[in-house]
């Protein structure tokens, strides 16, 4: 079992408080490792900590700072695999999701080291006689992250290259469902030789988070997890007058046209929707079909649902895995039940099942609910796994009105080989990615990743060059040096 530990000033430290929360493998039910609970002053030590780091870190200069993360990226690569087995006993997915979810992190490594293009400024000469005018970006001091447990990988490297590489000190606080990958992640900057202070981990939950927002020496937090903590964390980082962007839940809808190819779609939204187990923001959690979509589209889900293979992440035969703690799970078969009440007719169910030999494993198999309620909490609220549900239309329009009435938007997509029903789609629907004939809009390491409505609470996303303008302040300079 490892007792994971925070990483404070470049050394490993226990935590003065005791309170250890078990680390549980979703699968087997096994406890693989210990968790610290910080206290407030450990919140504050590594806080002052980043901020003497930061008095060096942002005079060091950018070519410096990004050649720890080029020799970073190749300690990624080398353990590439013994991390993504990681991923895999502590968070559940197989592992193929945990090698495509590290390879995204990577690539967010790679997408950094472009900061010294990246953070420049803009200039012009003579605005008025022998006066010049700059714009210059420069870090802002110590910055924080908090992360969800679906992405134990990639969601911390989504912030902490691009952070460090424009010169700030940087605090992750992950999951406390998920510590093991973020310890290696913060390792292997350790084994580059990071200074020290400049890449710091805390583990805790709402205490610590609590702390960090409030401590008057962190100058930006981004939050990416569940939309009631993503509401909190905003409110309150703004009350501290922080610097903010939080991430929360969705509810993603695709749209079934009768002219998309069925077989093909089918396949691609069954791995949308049960991809992961389900547990991902861009998972399509909600199918409408159009017209004569609804007979054909029905019938080929139904077989991509019930033939998925669930079982342990680490049989590499697995498509799926389980949820993340039992309470996840009932708390998902809860939504079934109360659409199954409301007269949505279960297609296929996966309550009940488990998979052989895994009989403490947090297991729910893929569902598919027919005819669910358009005001349901099925449709209306983030029930976060492997459960899908149908509703029909006639038309276009009246799948785009259903989709702009949701709460979140942090996703929909169209299956269609229509291109003007595909422009009217992208046009008018109000989601922060649109995904034309795929089932998961994931943008690139260089494009920003966000979502509308209940999905984002901020001004400037996680990645691209978001993640440059949200880590760096510009600072305006007039300048008149002529003796004319
Ligand atoms: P969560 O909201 O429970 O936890 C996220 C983080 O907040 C964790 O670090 C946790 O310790 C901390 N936290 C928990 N309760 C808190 C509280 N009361 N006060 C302050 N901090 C608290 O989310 P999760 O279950 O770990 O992750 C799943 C959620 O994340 C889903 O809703 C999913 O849609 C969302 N998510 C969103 C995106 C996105 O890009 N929009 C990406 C991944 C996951």
């Amino acid at each position: 079992m490892i007792k994971v530990q925070h990483y404070i000033a470049g050394t490993w430290q226990s935590s003065d408080t005791g309170i250890m929360l078990p680390g549980v493998n979703p699968a087997t039910g096994e406890t693989i490792s210990s968790i610290p609970m910080a206290s407030r002053v450990e919140v504050d030590q590594i806080v002052r900590k980043g901020q003497d780091a930061f008095v060096q870190w942002r005079r060091t200069p950018v070519t410096e700072r990004i050649r720890y993360l080029f020799a970073y990226r190749e300690k990624l690569e080398h353990h590439f695999e013994d991390i993504a087995r990681c991923m895999t006993e502590e968070c559940g997915k197989t592992l193929s999701e945990s090698r495509g979810e590290l390879r995204r992190g990577i690539e967010n490594v790679e997408f950094a080291c472009g900061a010294p293009s990246l953070m420049q400024g803009y200039n012009n000469e003579d605005v008025a006689s022998g006066i010049d005018e700059h714009i210059i970006r420069q870090p802002l001091g110590v910055v924080v992250a908090i992360t969800p447990f679906n992405f134990p990988g990639m969601i911390p490297l989504w912030f902490l290259p691009c952070a460090i590489a424009t010169g700030n000190c940087f605090i992750l606080k992950p999951s406390e469902k998920v510590p093991q990958t973020a310890s290696w992640l913060i390792r292997l900057l350790d084994e580059v030789g990071i200074p020290a202070g400049v890449v710091q981990m805390i583990n805790g939950g709402r205490e610590v988070v609590d702390a960090l927002i409030e401590h008057s020496g962190t100058q930006a937090i981004s939050f990416v997890g569940s939309t009631p903590i993503a509401r909190y964390v905003y409110a309150k980082a703004a009350e501290n007058g922080k610097r903010v962007q939080c991430q929360g839940g969705a509810n993603n809808v695709v749209v079934v046209m009768d002219d998309a190819e069925m077989e093909v779609t089918s396949e691609i939204i069954a791995e949308s929707a049960y991809g992961c187990a389900g547990q991902r923001c861009l998972a399509n959690s909600l199918a409408v079909t159009v017209g004569g979509a609804r007979k054909m589209f029905t019938e080929a889900i139904v077989e991509a649902s019930r033939t998925r293979k669930v079982g342990y992440g680490l049989d590499e035969a697995s498509e799926m895995g389980p949820m993340i703690t039992p309470e996840s799970r009932s708390n998902i078969e809860q939504f079934i039940g109360a659409s199954e009440k409301e007269g949505a007719r279960i297609l296929v169910d996966g309550r009940g099942k488990v998979v052989d030999g895994f009989q403490k494993g947090n297991w729910l198999f893929p569902t598919l609910i027919d005819g669910v309620d358009p005001a349901s909490k099925l449709v209306r609220t983030e029930a976060f796994g492997p459960v899908f549900g149908l509703i029909h239309t006639d038309n276009l329009d009246q799948a785009i009105k259903f989709i702009n009435s949701q709460p979140y938007g942090n996703m929909a997509c169209l299956f269609t080989k229509n291109g003007a029903a595909a422009r009217k789609f992208r046009y008018e629907v109000e989601a922060g990615n649109i995904g034309i004939n795929l089932g998961i809009a994931v943008p690139m390491a260089f494009y920003p990743f966000g979502g509308y409505k209940d999905s984002f609470f901020g001004t400037l996303h996680a990645e691209g060059k978001h993640g440059f303008e949200f880590y760096t302040q510009t600072k305006l300079i007039v300048e008149r040096w002529s003796n004319n």
